[in-house]
């Protein structure tokens, strides 16, 4: 089952909340959000730890059941290398500024995939402050 996305802003949009800023969604059934969203919808609420465990990359939902792997949505924070060779993309040193080169290989795709960085994903900040209102 899809995720039904919805903006939880107490039903009301504020304009100064992390969802109507950020336009954030969250699963109106499992309360996914962000890099804490597994691939398909478990139609029921996850708890902060579930919830915590599918952001680290550790369980995902797919097919009806919860497997022991990386969910698509972090795969390029914790499974990049593979990610980005399914796009073509082979790891090829360090750029200037320290961060990864990758370089195309034969059938590769024709657009690089951006790598999402792990401090660029909110709510790897501080979960505590970032919990969906209640
Ligand atoms: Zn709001
Ligand atoms: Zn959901």
């Amino acid at each position: 089952m899809e995720h039904d996305w919805i903006n939880p802003c107490a039903g009301v949009e504020c304009y100064s909340c992390m969802w109507c800023d950020g336009g954030l969604e969250m699963c109106r059934n499992c309360h996914a959000f962000e890099g804490a969203t597994p691939d398909e919808c478990p139609q029921k609420e996850m708890d902060w730890q579930m919830a915590d465990l599918v952001y680290k990359g550790i369980i995902n939902f797919r097919d009806g059941n919860w497997y022991g792997e990386c969910a698509q949505v972090m795969r390029p924070v914790y499974d990049l290398d593979n990610y980005m060779a399914e796009h073509g993309y082979i790891r090829d040193g360090l750029n200037n500024a320290g961060n990864p080169k990758w370089s195309k290989i034969e059938n590769g795709t024709d657009s690089i995939p951006v790598p999402i960085h792990e401090a660029s994903v909110p709510g790897s900040i501080n979960r505590n402050e970032e919990q969906p209102p209640t």
